[in-house]
């Protein structure tokens, strides 16, 4: 992992917030350990849902694209909505606390990267939040099972969990190091340009705040780039079309 301390350009205010942060995490946490019960937790989850996925037709494969874009446009409104306001019903204050007044300071624009493995406490959700959001999606699921297939309300599941992984792999791969993979992988490259801008204090709360892909920030005009669909989320790098 990098020396911060040598290569950083961060503002002295960031740099003692991720002192003190770093000083108040518990000594026991381990961030391997943290990140592989919410893989492990995961792919359990994944696993017994297709195991309950029985004969398959194809029509009932429409509900992936469905929940897909379900996933997004929440994502984006639990971004914008709840975890940069404060919300008064249970749990938004600490989804809140944990998201604008922590992650947001210890990740500004300026540094963006972990220093250790220690420092995934401040961006990975905590691993019973896989488990808080398969609770929610029994509601819809059951509602599915009902209306259409058993087969629609587990693929529904397996689209839900899978979205979850991809939004935890993609957050984490915008606070890396730049390399190789991440500069060239399409849809990867686009979020780490797309989420360091939402990490500029002065436009977090209204801009790019989708964080897998941005369709929703599209949809809304929320993103900070003036392009197509496609254009906005084949962007990469670029700085061109910045508004
Ligand atoms: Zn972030
Ligand atoms: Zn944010």
């Amino acid at each position: 992992m990098l020396n911060e301390v040598n290569t950083s350009t961060m503002t002295s205010k960031q740099r003692s917030f991720r002192d003190k942060y770093r000083n108040q995490v518990q000594g026991w946490y381990n961030g391997l350990l943290h990140v592989s019960i919410i893989y492990a937790t995961g792919f359990l989850l994944l696993a017994y849902f297709f195991l309950n996925l029985n004969n398959v037709v194809f029509i009932e494969y429409s509900i992936i694209p469905i929940t897909f874009l379900f996933c997004n446009f929440f994502e984006w409104l639990l971004h914008k909505e709840v975890m940069h306001k404060p919300r008064n019903f249970p749990g938004a204050r600490a989804i809140y606390t944990r998201h604008t007044l922590q992650h947001h300071q210890f990740f500004t624009e300026k540094e963006m990267r972990f220093a250790s493995a220690n420092d995934y406490r401040v961006t990975f959700f905590p691993p019973y939040a896989l488990i808080v959001f398969s609770i929610i999606g029994i509601l819809p699921a059951g509602i599915l099972y009902f209306i259409f297939t058993s087969n629609v309300a587990w693929l529904f599941l397996i689209t839900t969990t899978s979205m979850y992984l991809i939004y935890e792999t993609m957050h984490y791969c915008c606070h890396i190091e730049d390399n190789f993979l991440v500069r060239n992988f399409p849809f990867i490259n686009t979020l780490r340009r797309h989420h360091m801008a939402h990490h500029d204090q002065k436009i977090m709360v209204k801009k790019n705040m989708n964080l897998t892909f941005p369709i929703a920030d599209w949809f809304f005009n929320t993103s900070d780039v003036k392009r197509s669909l496609l254009g906005t989320l084949l962007n990469g790098y670029s700085k061109k079309y910045i508004k």
